[in-house]
């Protein structure tokens, strides 16, 4: 006889509380597992995981991944990691060590407990690409010593760890290599180009294009993304990854800052500011991997994603006191 609860896990969600970590306990939530968030809430917030609150399958923890966790899960993806420039930079050796010192327990805690983990992992171990767009065999051009490498290495230096993992103790690993997503509960202030720009359109203030504005990035809804992470950890035991996740349109920043303009009707004015080190200048995923290996490709447009997310942030920048 097979009973409701039969596929039913005990999922582990590090950096549950932040923004794509919470969508991802939605859709878990909605597949009737229960869900363990762990959080230490240094970028991630309560807000993204209120109306959780009272939900009878879904925990919340409030711990740091650099320290041991010992707990009993069915499966673990691990996203506990600041994102954004301007908050991985604010404390550059915590975040390498958020990296690091967290695959190292994630992976420890997955061993004993012989369950798989799925690692987020993301395009900037292709640093400045010099291959365009970037498939998953290119190994990578980036700056071992400047402000992004916390960032930058500490995920590198976690998929080595993942693999090894994996020849060393057959652990049954997945890393996605995820791209710049966006939408609702990304943070209003973490920098991010497309919050700012929303922000700033909505707020009345000048429109940052940091650069001329011809730098491109390949925007991803969150909700594509996250199927994605969800059909990674479904594939079968044989498929470990990397496998890339994102939205192959190319957009220019320039191109952004217009498209909001219209759709927000801002009257906000483009300002150009200097363009940071070592900002890569084009940006794209090859997802071919991700359509042969999880049938997997993005179906939401730019625009469509956009006005979904101005939705969000016209409600947040009045409850945050933002106008
Ligand atoms: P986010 O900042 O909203 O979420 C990260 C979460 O991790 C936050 O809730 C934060 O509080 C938590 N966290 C940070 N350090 C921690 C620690 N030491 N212990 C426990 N929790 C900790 O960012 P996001 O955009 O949701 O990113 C989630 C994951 O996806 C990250 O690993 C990020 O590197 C990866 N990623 C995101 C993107 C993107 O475009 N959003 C692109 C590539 C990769
Ligand atoms: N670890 C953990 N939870 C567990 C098992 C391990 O947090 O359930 C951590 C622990 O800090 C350990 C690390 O994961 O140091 C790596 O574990 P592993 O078994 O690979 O190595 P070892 O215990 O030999 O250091
Ligand atoms: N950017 C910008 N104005 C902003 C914030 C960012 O022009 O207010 C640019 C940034 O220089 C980069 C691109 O937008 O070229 C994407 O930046 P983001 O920080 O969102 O992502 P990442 O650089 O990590 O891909």
């Amino acid at each position: 006889m097979t009973r409701p609860y039969d596929s039913r896990k005990r999922v582990l969600v590090t950096g549950g509380a932040g923004f794509l970590g919470s969508h991802l306990v939605d859709r878990l939530l909605e597949r009737k597992h229960e869900v363990l968030c762990l959080d230490n809430l240094f970028t991630g917030t309560k807000r993204n995981i209120d109306h959780l609150h009272n939900h009878p399958r879904f925990e919340f923890m409030r711990h740091d991944v650099t320290f041991p966790l010992y707990i009993e899960v069915d499966q673990i993806f691990n996203l506990a990691c600041p994102a954004s420039p301007v908050h991985y930079q604010h404390d550059p050796v915590q975040t390498t060590k958020t990296s690091v010192h967290g695959a190292i327990n994630m992976l420890g805690l997955a061993k004993r407990l012989q369950c798989p983990i799925l690692q987020a992992s993301t395009s900037e171990v292709y640093g400045n690409p010099n291959v365009h767009p970037q498939t998953e065999d290119y190994w990578g051009n980036v700056n071992p010593i400047g402000p992004r490498s916390c960032y930058d290495e500490g995920k590198r230096c976690a998929e080595t760890l993942f693999f090894d993992y994996h020849r060393q103790h057959n652990l049954d690993i997945k890393v996605v290599r995820i791209f710049n997503t966006y939408g609702p509960r990304m943070h209003h202030a973490d920098g991010r180009v497309v919050s700012n720009f929303i922000v700033q359109a909505l707020t009345g203030q000048d429109i940052t294009i940091f650069g001329d504005g011809s730098q491109t990035r390949s925007f991803c809804y969150v909700d594509d993304l996250v199927e994605g992470i969800l059909r990674m950890m479904d594939s079968g035991t044989g498929v470990t990854g990397p496998v890339n996740l994102g939205n192959p349109g190319e957009f220019s920043m320039l191109e952004l800052a217009e498209t909001v303009l219209r759709l927000t009707k801002s009257n906000s004015k483009i300002v150009h500011r200097p363009l940071p080190q070592d900002d890569p200048l084009q940006r794209r995923p090859d997802i071919t991997q991700a359509k042969k290996r999880l049938d997997w490709e993005p179906t939401i447009a730019l625009e469509e994603g956009l006005k979904m997310t101005i939705d969000y942030f016209r409600i947040l920048v009045k409850d945050v006191g933002l106008v």
